[in-house]
């Protein structure tokens, strides 16, 4: 039985102050029984993990494929570590739509770090133009399999589905078709990699708010959410992470 995962990525929003004030807000309340971790700003991370209840895992949105170098700007596994972080989102759309980042660019950060110990959370989905041509199911398992190549710590990854379309638009995916997508993935990760797949947790991100988390989440094969703009509200998070009362 997958344990339901609620994931929050706060894109780059919030500053530590701001950060302390959120974990001040969520630490007060009860938290039904699911796995939750929110994804923040490196400059966050430190005051996150100081201040927020244990049971809340602290990711970074990003991290470098190399190990430590000539790589301005950038922020390596070895860092993260120092700082307890152990989770990490790679590949989300912004970072392949904005920065270019590649599969194989996605794959190698993937591959490093896993080997380097962390829970990855790998981000695929597709555009809009990419769905209307009926091509999304192709074009998801060319980015899973390019993303988990020669991947070899498979129970530390989880999967998002996040269709761009869907993402910060208001335009959810019906819980049916995040649903089908779901079920393709899992499907793919059975014929590529056997048993494991149902150990895998995959995930829907896109537009997820207090109001169709349950409805999303009742749903066989979605085994939790990545939620961007509904994170950034303390109480809009809670209820996302509490959906079962909406059920
Ligand atoms: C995201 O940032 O991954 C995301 C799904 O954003 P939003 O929930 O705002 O659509």
């Amino acid at each position: 039985m997958r344990k339901k995962y609620i994931c929050g990525n706060w894109k780059m929003n919030k500053t530590p102050d701001e950060a302390l004030v959120f974990a001040k807000e969520i630490n007060e309340k009860n938290l039904d029984d699911v796995d939750i971790l929110i994804a923040a700003p490196f400059v966050d991370l430190d005051i996150l993990k100081k201040n927020l209840n244990k049971n809340i895992k602290v990711a970074a949105q990003n991290v470098s494929e190399y190990s430590d170098g000539a790589y301005t700007g950038e922020i390596s596994t070895t860092m993260l570590k120092s700082m307890g972080i152990n989770d990490v989102i790679i590949g989300h759309s912004e970072r392949r739509d904005i920065y270019f980042e590649k599969d194989y660019i996605v794959n190698n950060k993937v591959k490093h770090a896993t080997e380097e110990g962390f829970d990855v959370i790998l981000c695929v989905g597709e555009s809009l133009s990419t769905r209307e041509n009926n091509e999304h199911f192709e074009f998801v398992k060319n980015q899973i399999l390019e993303g988990l190549d020669d991947v070899e710590e498979l129970e530390q990854v989880t999967i998002a589905y996040e269709p761009i379309w869907a993402i910060g638009t208001g335009n959810t995916c019906s819980a049916e078709d995040a649903e089908k997508m779901c079920e393709h993935i899992r499907d793919i990760l059975r014929k590529t990699y056997g048993d494991i797949a149902d150990k895998i947790r995959i995930l829907y991100g896109g537009s997820v708010k207090p109001n169709n988390a349950a409805e999303i989440l009742s749903k066989d094969d979605i085994d939790g959410v990545l939620v961007g703009g509904a994170s950034l509200n303390a109480n809009d998070f809670i209820k996302i992470i509490n959906y079962k009362e909406n059920l």
